[in-house]
């Protein structure tokens, strides 16, 4: 019997949520995994039933005023509950677990993945933004410290399935697949018009709000190309962006033959959580399966770059290389929250990334620190200027 000890940072969001289903599909299964802790922002109500179901022995909780809350409502036998983000750090960094799972959102998961991977932890990630701005780093780290990191996006799962048994010299091409999210046949009129409810109207995928919003622009997909050229080690050029509305193939990788590789499956997120938690090995599962007669229609489109100019910005981010992919996401994740919020209009977002990313003085040779600071500048200006003319 397999035993794997895992950690799950942001057990509460929606891969959380799924991640905690496929620990019962593995459960059944035979495939053992203790979970040592889990971590939330504020959903305490959640968080406490996922503390009665798998019997960690520490939550973590971001918000103080939630965790006090938490500690008043709930008394939970042997359970250590923390907040403060140094403390987050110091439990990823614990000797008593053998994976992260990454399922938290933003920039925000960089430093517990960077002191996991400092501490020899395998990661499962589904938390793209640290890979963004800091993947040259990243992977070094994780050389050094003779670790891996493994994709839980759809995607990039789809990919390293591809890739198994080949050799990275034989690769042509990465080709990514994206939905097009819900603006994908409207037009740029319309999109204007549209409202915060038809941004948030994903056709397949049941996700987060900044992700969805990120699928709304099409950024997701520009992310995950930077994602994929860290994760599989290519150059930004052999990666294309294909739009396949049925979401039914993930991703597939061309070979210098010409033979191409896909993986496929319905769109549910379990699949590569569970593959990234068990990899290499594939675990059974009753998850739906595809049906072809009743896709008998699987198509493909370009790109609209003007239309999606977030997905151009980030092309444009990773081949100016050094720390422009830094302002690319930070001034993303700025931007979508205060379109959220309402502050913004929809087209506006890549009209602020792209002020942004034009006066960036970028640093070819760049430190973790660096990446901190310029983070920090970029959401600090955003914020502080009064209204946008753009
Ligand atoms: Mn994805």
């Amino acid at each position: 019997m397999n035993r794997k000890r895992i950690g799950i940072i942001g057990s509460t969001g929606s891969i959380g949520k799924s991640t905690i289903e496929v620990l019962k599909n593995l459960k059944k299964n035979n495939f053992d995994v203790e979970v040592v802790f889990l971590s939330a922002n504020t959903n305490i109500t959640l968080l406490a039933e996922q503390v009665k179901e798998l019997s960690p022995r520490c939550v973590y909780i971001e918000n103080p005023g939630k965790a006090n809350e938490f500690k008043n409502n709930y008394d939970f036998k042997n359970l250590k509950v923390i907040t403060g983000f140094e403390n987050l750090l110091e439990l990823v960094r614990s000797d008593d677990y053998d994976m992260l799972l990454a399922a938290v959102v933003g920039f925000y998961g960089l430093a517990p993945i960077e002191e996991a991977i400092k501490s020899g932890k395998q990661i499962a990630v589904a938390n793209k933004e640290p890979l963004v701005v800091a993947g040259k780093i990243i992977n070094s780290l994780l050389k050094e410290f003779n670790s891996t990191l493994l994709p839980i996006d759809s995607e990039h799962s789809a990919i390293l399935q591809c890739l198994s048994g080949e050799e990275r010299n034989e690769i042509n091409k990465i080709i990514l697949t994206a939905s097009g999210g819900p603006f994908r046949n409207k037009s740029i009129q319309e999109i204007e018009n549209s409202s915060l409810e038809d941004a948030l109207n994903h056709p397949n995928w049941s996700m987060g709000d900044k992700i969805t919003i990120d699928s709304a622009t099409m950024m997701n997909k520009g992310l995950e190309v930077i994602e994929a050229k860290w994760l599989f080690d290519i150059d930004v050029e052999k990666i294309d962006v294909i739009i396949h509305p049925q979401s039914i193939i993930h991703s597939m990788v061309e070979f210098t033959d010409g033979s191409i590789k896909a993986q496929l499956g319905i769109p549910d997120m379990k699949i590569p959580i569970q593959y990234a938690i068990t990899y290499p090995e594939r675990i059974a599962s009753d998850y739906s399966r595809v049906d072809f007669t009743r896709y008998s229609n699987l198509t493909f489109e370009k790109p609209d770059l003007i239309k999606f100019e977030c997905l151009r910005l980030a092309f444009d981010a990773i081949k100016g290389g050094g720390t422009y992919p830094v302002v690319l996401n930070a001034s993303n994740e700025i931007a979508v929250e205060l379109y959220l919020k309402g502050k913004i209009k929809f087209l506006q977002i890549s009209k602020i990334i792209k002020f942004m990313l034009d006066k960036h003085n970028s640093i070819d040779d760049f430190e973790m620190e660096h990446i901190y600071e310029i983070d920090r500048n970029t959401r600090k200006e955003i914020l502080e200027k009064q209204s946008w003319n753009l």
